[in-house]
């Protein structure tokens, strides 16, 4: 079955051509002395051509949002599988996810092929206001990079205002984030997921009130107004997810509990623009990593697995999908602009998890980790160089011989290693 698709665009303006091409120039240049992939400067550049690009790129487009502070790439590109099984389609799949990563992944793209878009928490009121993106995915809004970034209430906030203004034809959203709710509760039809999401350390407060949310058995309250968790029209179980069109299988080639809820969200939207369940479900179970994540990979001649945990609630997902304990992990911690310069933020985690395992805490920040798991209980050394630390790992007690080494790791330390075991960026 094939969804209706929108009229075939119209030829670009004259200046939004020029834009294109001065941007396919500058990133051009850019790879040649090494400035990394390129695409972004070459956004940058088209940009200051033609600053209306984006909504030049998208005019007739079919398009989808998708934000969050968790999943947003994982999601992004499982919708792009999944709506990849009848149409043509567009992502900006390596997270380049601010509007001049954007316009470089559309720039270069079939002008009739759908767009998929990852789109960062602070960005997503423009994108929207210039894409008039007809269908938006909102996964949860947790602390991130807290020095930095806005609080999350106030994020919440511009989505709904967002949703106000550019009403999209339907939002997906998540059921168990009251943030996510109100700001979604703003959009004329919404298809609500139940994720069982039980990291609630971010919504304590009503974003409508201010009162306090009390969560039990499953589910969530205002105790001061009437702000409560919608009946969901997605859910996820142990073998399938049942869509509002019924159940269907789900096998998945991505580890944990959390990937099973991000599929859930790329069959709803992909389901909901007329893709079919059953070879949606298959596309999206075949995808077996995601710009480098739950990569196995050799690193210091070891077999290692790369997961990304950037902050308290990614952690919280991320600890399932570790090897069970005895096994060790290396956990590396760095503290660039990329990933906020405070690292308060491993107090929030629930580190106390790891106990009955050797950690190897590794980074530039290893120190801090180290005086967190001290505190957690967690038996732990630090080592400086990362081959060193999977080195250890490997030869800790509870290490299997030649058992893959799952390394955890925050953003620009994920980046070092996924260079170092050959990309991509
Ligand atoms: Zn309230």
């Amino acid at each position: 079955m094939s969804a209706a698709h929108p009229s075939p665009p119209a030829a670009l303006p004259t200046r939004a051509r020029l834009a294109v091409a001065t941007g396919r120039t500058v990133a051009g240049a850019s790879k040649l002395v090494h400035f990394g992939s390129g695409s972004v400067i070459g956004g940058r550049a088209a940009l200051l051509v033609d600053p209306d690009l984006l909504r030049q790129l998208t005019r007739g487009r079919e398009v989808v949002v998708v934000s969050a502070t968790n999943g947003k790439t994982t999601t992004t590109r499982l919708i792009g599988a999944a709506l990849g099984t009848d149409r043509p389609v567009v992502s900006n799949s390596l997270g380049a996810n601010m509007t001049p990563g954007i316009v470089a992944a559309l720039g270069a793209a079939d002008p009739i092929a759908t767009a998929v878009l990852e789109v960062d928490e602070r960005w997503v009121p423009q994108v929207l206001e210039q894409t008039g993106a007809a269908t938006v995915v909102l996964l949860n809004l947790s602390r991130d990079q807290l020095d930095r970034s806005q609080e999350v209430r106030k994020l919440a906030e511009r989505w709904r205002e967002a949703l106000t203004a550019t009403p999209p034809a339907r939002v997906v959203a998540n059921a168990d984030d009251p943030l996510v709710v109100w700001a979604a509760s703003a959009a004329p039809e919404v298809v609500w997921v139940a994720t069982g999401q039980d990291w609630t350390a971010d919504a304590a407060g009503c974003p409508n009130c201010t009162g306090r949310i009390a969560f039990e058995a499953g589910s969530w309250r205002c105790t001061a107004c009437d702000l409560s968790r919608p009946d969901p029209h997605v859910e996820v179980g142990d073998t399938g997810v049942t869509l509002p069109s019924g159940p269907v299988a789900l096998d998945l080639a991505l580890p944990g509990r959390v990937n099973r809820v991000n599929a859930a969200f790329a069959l709803a939207a992909a389901t909901a623009l007329g893709a079919d369940a059953i070879a949606a479900a298959q596309a999206v179970g075949r995808v077996q990593e995601v710009a480098g994540r739950y990569r196995v990979a050799t690193l210091a001649g070891r077999p290692v697995r790369l997961l990304l945990a950037k902050n308290p609630a990614g952690w919280h997902e991320a600890i399932d999908m570790l090897s069970p304990a005895p096994a060790p992990v290396v956990v590396a911690i760095n503290a660039r602009i990329a990933d906020g310069h405070d690292p308060s933020w491993l107090w929030d985690v629930d580190y106390e998890r790891l106990a009955g395992r050797l950690v190897v805490a590794t980074g530039e920040r290893r120190h801090d980790l180290a005086v967190r798991l001290r505190y957690a209980g967690v038996e732990h050394v630090t080592v400086a160089e990362v081959a060193d630390a999977v080195a250890r790992a490997a030869a800790a007690p509870g290490a299997e011989p030649g058992a893959i080494v799952d390394v955890a790791a925050n953003y620009t330390a994920f980046q070092e290693y996924l260079d170092m075991v050959g990309g991509p960026r």
